[in-house]
Parts: structure tokens; sequence; C-alpha cells
């Protein structure tokens, strides 16, 4: 059933938010990795929306979502035969190309930078709202900038609750995790962010790529240290450190804990899988109800692991508990 802003994604509903789109306006889009705001990618106007809607930096740009690899093509220079295979490969998933830009790709989207991040989403609304429109759409992900991202529908709306936009309901994102960004401008090709698909697996395409260390890939432009961060202070802990914490704790504390973890009142857990593919698509979901919990404090127990897409979780985690610039 439809509720309000949040809509079922029927051929109609699809149909109605492509006029919306076509009209200049903002969708919120269902992609497997969280759920994106979408704009037309050739509209200034839509777009510069969405840099309001999220109080997002000037200078942070925006991946551009296509259904077909030559649809990416026109807004990139220089697509060539590695290009086609990350697509055939990876594509439709969570892989985003940074390429040169070409004239399609307006300032607006690259944030005035001479290259433009282009990706093929997996999820069959976002790939059916894309046909429907017939337009390239851009969609960063539907959170205020900084804070945590959203993996559901309703996420969106309580992000946005002012604005009118519509979000069509594709479920919970499967994956839940951004896409991995790679930088095809420089010498080698270089992870800018990393995400579910891992270094491990571009490998097999590109044996010379270059995977920095986390917490220091600074190169991706826009991005800030603090990052996917609840409201509510929020810092990493081993699983060793965290009874000694909650004993320091005048007041209410809340532990992201990974599997269960017995606290004593008036501290809380809120229990996250040990399967990387499943604490990642519960990330933010947990995040969120971790700060919507009573504690004044977040502790969030350090996965210990760091192969694959422990990677990812652990880069996210990391930027969700740098403190934000005192003012
Ligand atoms: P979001 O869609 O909000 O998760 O963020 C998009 C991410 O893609 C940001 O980290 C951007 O820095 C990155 N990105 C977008 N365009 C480019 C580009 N031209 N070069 C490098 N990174 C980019
Ligand atoms: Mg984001």
């Amino acid at each position: 059933m439809s509720t309000g802003r949040i809509l079922e994604p029927t051929t109609e509903s699809i149909e109605h938010c492509a006029r919306h789109l076509q009209r200049g306006g903002l969708v919120g889009m269902p992609t497997e990795t969280v759920y994106g705001l979408a704009a037309d990618a050739c509209d200034d106007d839509a777009v510069r929306q969405i840099y309001r809607a999220k109080s997002r930096p000037a200078g942070n740009p925006l991946i551009v979502h296509v259904s077909r690899p030559e649809q990416a093509q026109r807004f990139t220079e220089g697509w060539d035969a590695q290009c086609q295979r990350l697509a055939d490969t990876f594509w439709p998933g969570p892989l985003t190309l940074v390429l040169p830009r070409s004239g399609r790709a307006s300032d607006v989207v690259t944030a005035g930078h001479p290259t433009v991040a282009v990706r093929s989403p997996a999820h069959d609304v976002a790939r059916a709202l894309i046909e429907a429109t017939d337009r390239a759409l851009v969609a960063p992900s539907a959170n205020q900038s900084g804070h945590v991202s959203s993996t559901t529908a309703a996420h969106v709306v309580s992000e946005f609750p002012e604005l009118a936009f519509p979000v069509l309901d594709g479920g919970m994102c499967a994956l839940g995790i951004e896409s991995t960004v790679l930088d095809l401008t420089g010498e080698h090709p270089i992870v800018l962010r990393p995400g579910a698909v891992t270094a491990r697996a571009l490998r097999n395409v590109l044996p010379d790529l270059e995977v920095p260390v986390i917490g220091e890939q600074g190169a991706s432009p826009g991005t800030s240290p603090r990052h996917y961060a609840p409201n509510t202070p929020t810092v990493l802990v081993t699983a060793s450190q965290i009874e000694d914490r909650l004993a320091e704790c005048t007041t209410p504390a809340t532990v992201l804990s990974i599997g269960p973890r017995k606290v004593t009142g008036p501290h809380v857990a809120v229990e996250m899988p040990d399967d990387p593919d499943a604490y990642a698509r519960r990330l933010y979901a947990g995040l969120r109800e971790a700060d919507e919990s009573d504690g004044m404090l977040i502790l969030v127990e350090s996965p210990p692991w760091t192969d694959g897409l422990w990677r990812a979780i652990n880069d996210r985690l990391q930027r969700a508990c740098v403190p934000p610039l005192s003012p």
C-alpha cells in the first residue's frame, strides 16, 4: 500500500515519478547500495535543488546513473576497451567509474571538476525509473550531507521531512553500503571509496589497481573525513574495551555490538551481525537505531576483520566516528 510520499513501485507510480523527473522534480530512488535522491542529470536547475535539499557542499560532485553503458559513454571522454570490460563485468552493479567528462556532463554535476562519475545500478526499480524517464539521473545518497545514509524509503522521508518529493519503495537495500568508486583518470586505476566490488574482484580486470590505506583515500573531491555520522557522539572501540568504557559512562550509552552482548542498564545494545554481507545491509539502520535510543554516546564495536567487504564497512564506521569540527 502506498502511504503519503512513499509509493509502491507499480508501473503507474514509476511513470508518475518519471514525469516528475522530466519536469525538473526530485524523486527518492531505491538502488541496491543505498537510496538515492534522483534528478535529471541534464537539468542543472533540478541538480541544484539536490545540493540545496542535502546542504551538500558545492565542491562534492554527483554520480550519473544510467541503465546502459552506451548512456554512460556519452557523459565521458576516452571510454576504451578497459572501461567496456569493467562495465561488462560489474554492471549493473555497485561500481562507479570516474573518467574525463564530455560536454554533456555539466559543471553542476561534476562540481566543476574535469572528470565525471558514472554507474549503472542493479535495482529493478532504479532501472525501470531511468528507462521510463529516458534520461540519465544523478542520485547522491538520500540523506542530509554528512549524515547516515538511507537504506529504506522511511529513512528517506525522515531525512527530508519538509520536502514533498515522492519516494519509490524498493524495500530494504540489498547491499546497504555505497558503491566502490574507481578513478580511471590517473596513471594507475585507484579506489577512491571502497564498496561491495572489492579490490580482489577488480584486480581480475585491473592487475595494476592501487588501493590506498583506509582513512587516507582523501583524493575523492568533496569528501570529508566525517561522513555517515549519527547525531549522537559516536566512537569506535575494540570488544575488550567495551566493559571499561561503559563503567566510565555516567549517562546512558548504546553499544553497537557484533553479535549479542549483555549490558547492564541504563546502557543498551543494538546487535549487528558478524557476517559482512548482513552487517553491511544493516549498517545504516543499526546506526539510526542507536542514534534514536536514549544513549548519549554510541560505542561501536570495531570489527576485527579487514578483508573483502569489511574494508568498506570499516571505512564507513571510521568516518561515522570522526567528531564534528568545533564551531
Ligand atoms: P554519494 O552519491 O553522496 O554517496 O557520493 C558520491 C561520491 O562519488 C562522492 O564521494 C564523490 O566524491 C564521488 N564522486 C563523484 N564524482 C566524482 C568525480 N568526478 N571524481 C571523483 N569522485 C567523484
Ligand atoms: Mg553520501
